[in-house]
């Protein structure tokens, strides 16, 4: 039986440390996340106001901006520069996806990369990618964060990512590359899949298809990561990974709800504090 990763429990640590720093050098008035929010999906809503919630507790600010459905692009440009050009904010958050009339990789381009909390903005990306500082997406920073804490190894590592998105995959490709791992990123058009898979000793899966990954693609003893968040017709949530067949071949794996999402949030936390 696998040994279980609780994201929640190491994400609620991070934040208690976060919360504590923050405290101790006073930073509490000097930091302020702008959290923009286009149109009303129930989701994205949820999000930002989680995101609201974690900034109180960590003891920074926040201050919201939302905007109607029918915002044109340049108004959320023109917001977009005010908020670079106001000192009292320290990093800023656009809430994705937004509406179809906005082009997402404007929008990221326009935020000034030293506010680009969410590790999107191409010099970020650049950043990680040449080994120097910058903010890391928060996703694949948590998936690290999560291997580190749980003293899960990655030197020298065979590590597959499924996936390579600009958000997880890709990103997450070049921490593990970071930590010394061996790593192959595998997408749609991978051959064989499984066989790939299963040389693993850590996977990390971002396929975005629920309960895909099964025992067969997973080496006995190996760590899965599973970053899929997918809501089932019964209202439960469940990842990309299916957890019932999974959890009795690998060594370590990560839950949904409970494993990478809550990592998600105490990163960006992470990134605002230590802007
Ligand atoms: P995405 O942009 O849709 O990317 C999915 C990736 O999976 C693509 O690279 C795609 O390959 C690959 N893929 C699709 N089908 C495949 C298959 N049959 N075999 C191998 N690879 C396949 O998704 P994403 O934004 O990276 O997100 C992935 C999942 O993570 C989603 O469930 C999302 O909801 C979740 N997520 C969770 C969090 C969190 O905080 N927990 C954060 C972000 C995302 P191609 O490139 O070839 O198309």
């Amino acid at each position: 039986m696998a040994v279980l990763i609780d994201g929640k429990a190491i994400s609620s640590q991070i934040k208690d440390e976060l919360k504590a720093y923050v405290a101790e050098k006073g930073l509490s008035d000097k930091l302020c996340l702008a959290v923009v929010l286009v149109g009303s999906d129930p989701a994205s809503q949820v999000y930002v106001n989680n995101k609201k919630k974690a900034c109180e507790y960590v003891g920074i600010g926040s201050k919201s901006f939302e905007l109607p459905e029918t915002t044109g692009e340049e108004e959320l440009l023109s917001l977009i520069d005010r908020l670079n050009g106001d000192d009292s904010i320290t990093g800023i958050l656009v809430q994705l996806p937004l509406p179809l009339q906005i082009r997402e990789d404007v929008v990221i381009r326009r935020i000034a990369p030293e506010k680009d909390v969410d590790g999107f903005h191409p010099m970020n990306v650049g950043r990680l990618s040449i080994g120097e500082k910058g903010f890391v997406s928060c996703t694949p920073a948590g998936v690290i964060e999560l291997l580190k804490r749980s003293r899960i190894p990655v030197e020298g590592k065979e590590c597959v990512v499924i996936g390579r998105s600009n958000i997880v995959g890709k990103p997450m490709a070049m921490l593990l590359l970071r930590e010394n791992g061996t790593v192959t990123v595998a997408h749609s058009r991978t051959k064989d899949l499984r066989e790939v898979c299963k040389r693993a000793d850590i996977v990390v899966v971002a396929i975005g298809k629920p309960k895909f990954i099964n025992r067969e693609y997973i080496k006995e003893g190996a760590t899965v990561i599973d970053v899929g968040i997918h809501r089932m017709e019964n209202g439960k949530l469940c990842g990309d990974v299916d957890f019932a067949d999974v959890e009795s071949v690998a060594g370590a794996i990560t839950p949904v709800p409970g494993g990478v999402g809550p990592m998600t949030i105490a990163m960006l936390m992470s990134n605002c504090v230590y802007s």
